[in-house]
């Protein structure tokens, strides 16, 4: 059956792109924003999952890092953000990039940095990128949104903003994200209000308590709310063991989101958390190098935003672009074979958790086969006893800093960041 049968059979409007798949076809609604999956009735059986898991065409959701430069400092930036990279992609280079992402209909970017507006032809792409029907989510602290851009952004239905606030309060927030920071947002959501934005969180140990704060907030703004878990890379392997979320703290973000999941969007973050007992919504699967994976600003692909590290670095797109990268690399197609469970194949929660994040093992030192450090059954604490951190292969930080208290009130970086 070919692709325009299927949307017949399906009864895709014009408006749904459809990207063939070994199991049928990908169908994103530009509207909406709704992904989908059409299969064939020879394929109807059998998990989704389990197709994710081997891989698909292309990737779902792929993050594309734009520049390493940023004008703030925050203290879990997964990136190690601060100064621009000189070898990063041109204007030209980027160009040739959404060209490719188009030809493999790639839905969407989710476009970060760094300070991804910090790039003077940053709005020079965003409309390159629409225009050539991939669609861009970004990610930014909201210093670059005034007005003027806001409205913009509110007469342009294939962009979507995300703004990240990390507490519900300046205090909390300011403690991670620099001085200043949480006005800085707060006055970039004023300009956004009623566009429909994201707001962004990373859940800490010292936000967990303002979950409903965050909700409020969203909804005061006409937002969405998206959670995002904490994971030990770039400067977050820092602050990791101050800052990761008890056991505890765990438990309320769980019971949180089985009461709130369907308002809130949180991608592949919590389904560690599943082995409490309940899946929650989300992609239950580490999609990495599998329907998830991450361009740099020097154009070097790594499986996941949050495994930026030689171990998880595919290639590079100047090599010979990125769909080579995607669909050749020796890293992807291990990544795409059966994984072992190591420890956790005697835990009878393994089909529920899967062992959790590769990101999150790999940088404090554990296993890949084996517990999530922030295993619900408590089994990634016993084996973090023994295991020796690691740290990201790439940091573009202005300054290097030791672990921050929390406490401790940090400057935003007043250095040019490019
Ligand atoms: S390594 Fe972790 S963050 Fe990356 S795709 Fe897998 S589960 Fe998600
Ligand atoms: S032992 Fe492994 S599979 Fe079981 S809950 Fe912990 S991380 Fe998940």
């Amino acid at each position: 059956m070919d692709v325009e049968t299927l949307r017949r059979a399906a009864r895709l409007g014009a408006d749904t792109a459809l990207r063939p798949e070994r199991f049928g076809a990908l169908a994103y609604d530009f509207g909406t924003r709704r992904l989908s999956f059409v299969r064939r009735r020879s394929q109807a059986r059998g998990a989704l999952n389990e197709e994710f898991e081997r891989g698909l065409d292309a990737p779902i959701c792929l993050t594309w890092e734009l520049t390493y430069a940023c004008n703030l400092a925050c203290v879990h930036c997964l990136s190690s953000s601060g100064r621009r990279d000189p070898r990063e992609l041109t204007t030209q280079e980027a160009k040739a990039v959404i060209d490719e992402l188009e030809r493999m209909q790639v839905f969407y970017v989710n476009i970060g940095g760094g300070e991804p507006t910090v790039r003077k032809d940053f709005w020079e792409l965003v409309e390159y990128a629409t225009a050539h029907h991939v669609g861009v989510k970004f990610s930014t602290n909201g210093s670059r949104i005034d007005a003027h851009r806001a409205q913009w952004l509110r007469g342009n239905d294939y962009v979507d903003v995300q703004i990240s606030l990390d507490g519900a309060t300046a205090q909390v927030n300011d403690a991670v994200r620099g001085e200043g920071s949480y006005d800085t947002a707060i006055r970039a959501m004023e300009h956004l209000k009623g566009t429909g934005f994201k707001l962004s969180v990373v859940i800490t140990r010292e936000n967990v308590a303002q979950l409903d704060d965050f909700k409020a907030i969203a909804d005061h703004f006409g937002a969405q709310l998206r959670l995002t878990r904490l994971r030990p890379s770039g400067r977050g392997a820092d602050v990791w063991d101050t800052l990761h979320p008890t056991q505890q703290q765990q438990r309320i973000v769980y019971e949180w989101l089985l009461e709130h999941g369907q308002q809130v969007l949180t991608g592949d973050s919590f389904f560690h958390l599943a082995a409490y007992g309940q899946t929650l919504p989300g992609l239950n699967l580490c999609g990495a190098g599998r329907v998830v994976c991450l361009i740099d600003p020097v154009g070097d692909v790594y499986a996941c935003p949050f495994a930026i590290h030689e171990t998880f670095l595919a290639g590079n797109i100047r090599e010979a672009g990125f769909a080579h990268v995607w669909r050749e690399s020796d890293l992807f197609r291990e990544l795409r074979e059966p994984q072992a469970a190591g420890a956790c194949s005697s835990c009878g929660m393994y089909d529920a958790c899967r062992g959790g994040c590769m990101a999150a093992k790999f940088f404090t030192g554990l296993p890949l086969a084996g517990p999530d450090p922030e295993c619900v059954l408590g089994h990634g604490e016993d084996a973090l006893a023994t295991a020796t951190p690691r740290k990201s292969s790439v940091d573009h930080s202005i300054r290097r800093r030791a672990m921050v208290p929390v406490t401790v009130v940090e400057r935003p970086c007043n250095e040019s960041p490019v």
